[in-house]
């Protein structure tokens, strides 16, 4: 069963399977996180889909970390 992981940090996403700690190869982060995607959904994706998707993730995600960012900045 497929799973699909996305990057907080730079919006990469991954297919997964059976695992628990899921980095990033783009950026390096070490904690992806999971989507609500089944792999069908997302085999059946363009990539202007997907780039929508992970657009509005990261929106709707960024709402609880905009604080600690700008922080860290
Ligand atoms: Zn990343």
């Amino acid at each position: 069963m497929l799973k699909i992981y996305i990057c907080p940090e730079c919006g990469w996403l991954r297919t997964v399977s059976r695992r628990k700690d899921v980095e990033c190869h783009r950026c390096g982060n070490t904690v992806m996180e999971l989507t609500k995607l089944d792999y069908e959904t997302y085999a059946g994706m363009s990539e202007q889909e997907r780039t929508d998707y992970v657009q509005s993730w990261r929106y709707i995600h960024a709402k609880n970390h905009s604080q600690k960012s700008k922080m860290d900045d």
